[in-house]
């Protein structure tokens, strides 16, 4: 029986992951959740697992939570730390984007916990930190993205010599094949309908910008410690192959699974174990075909500056971060266009100097400060 906490449980991977807890029989037990403010789907969930603690990030809906359950909630960053250090827990689910993440995943690691890692922004922020803590505390980080997901388990048994590259694959996203015009004025209806995986709105505006495939490579280069020169990004459409390793000698190590996040969170939470699958299976003669295409980052302007930014590294990548998910909440809240999106990425990273290598301290103030100016940004170009 491995014990769960799952941070981040009202969001689409925290919901699928709830659900691989409950149909894992006995495998998994769920010993704490906690979200960022949805309290009713929370509520929902605690009455689903009676057991299990629960907790609030923001502080003024917790009160109405505490109402609403009738339960005990651990509250703010404090909380969401006492979740992630808990004794009866084994393994941390970390499936929150926000920055208020960062601390409990921290503290997880330190209290030598298993973490299965969901959030690739925390990675992109921090993945120089985050990496070298786990091989201080000897643990494991699986991710739970599948893409890397799908390069974790490539790797397994293969000594670092022998990779020549590593590739992740995308599906090209909800506007992919369809840019010229409909980059600069997609509707909303086009950039929410992503074509292959069913997922959380920020995530979905990523995929329409290729933003997304920008933070993968960077998540990769930190996970799996290869240089940029070394990682390769081609679309997918298919999104049956999610990753591949290629050999020194030429070979190439792909994974193939189902369109299904399930897939990944369980192989996370059962690692190094395998258990019966989650989802149906594939079946590759009724696909037919699989194509691959290159990437063209100058028609999708978001993809290109996060190119940029990994190799400039630092806390570069912290404003690529902060800035995009600023820019992304404006365009879900109908506060900012779409074509505006890479705008105040740019215009916030021409106001940042990067420093190499940042402190846990730097990398909070940064990330602060490059969402305070792209507020402004928004701000100033919408009133
Ligand atoms: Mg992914």
């Amino acid at each position: 029986m491995r014990r769960v906490v799952v941070l981040g449980s009202t969001g689409s991977i925290g919901r699928s992951t709830l659900d691989v807890i409950e149909r894992s029989g006995e495998r998994l037990q769920l010993v704490g959740m906690a979200a960022r403010s949805r309290i009713d789907l929370l509520a929902q969930q605690a009455v689903r697992f009676p057991h299990a603690r629960i907790g609030m990030w923001d502080a003024t809906k917790a009160e109405e939570l505490r109402r609403l359950s009738g339960r005990d909630v651990l509250v703010g960053t404090e909380g969401l730390e006492q979740l992630a250090t808990s004794p009866e827990a084994d393994v941390i689910v970390v499936a929150t984007s926000g920055p208020e993440a960062l601390v409990p995943l921290i503290r997880a690691i330190e209290s030598g916990k298993h973490i299965a890692l969901a959030s690739k922004e925390l990675l992109v922020m921090a993945g120089e930190l985050v990496m070298r803590l786990v091989q201080e505390h000897g643990t494991t980080l699986c991710p739970i993205d599948s893409e890397h997901a799908a390069l974790f388990q490539c790797l397994l048994g293969i000594p670092r010599d022998h990779v020549a590259q590593l590739t992740i694959t995308g599906s090209g996203g909800p506007l992919w094949g369809k840019y010229g015009t409909a980059w600069t004025s997609p509707t909303r209806a086009e950039v929410l309908a992503h074509p292959k995986w069913h997922m959380g709105p920020k995530i979905t505006v990523d995929s329409a910008t290729l933003m997304n495939k920008g933070l993968e490579l960077i998540e990769a280069h930190w996970l799996f410690g290869l240089p940029w020169d070394r990682l390769r990004l081609v679309i997918h459409p298919e999104a049956v192959v999610h990753a591949m390793v290629e050999l020194v000698d030429g070979t190439m190590v792909a994974q193939m699974s189902p369109c299904d996040m399930r897939v990944p969170i369980q192989y996370a939470l059962s690692f190094p174990d395998r258990w019966p699958g989650a989802v149906p299976r594939l079946d590759l003669a009724r696909l037919g075909a699989l194509r691959f295409y290159e990437p063209e980052p100058d028609q999708f302007p978001c993809l290109r500056l996060a190119l940029e930014v990994a190799r400039i590294g630092g806390t570069a990548c912290v404003v690529l971060n902060g800035a995009n998910d600023v820019a992304v909440q404006a365009y879900l809240a109908e506060q900012l266009p779409f074509a505006e999106i890479p705008r105040v990425i740019e215009e916030t990273l021409e106001q940042h100097a990067a420093i190499a290598n940042p402190t846990f301290d730097e990398i909070v103030s940064t990330d602060a400060g490059a969402r305070h100016a792209a507020h402004e940004l928004i701000h100033q170009w919408t009133t």
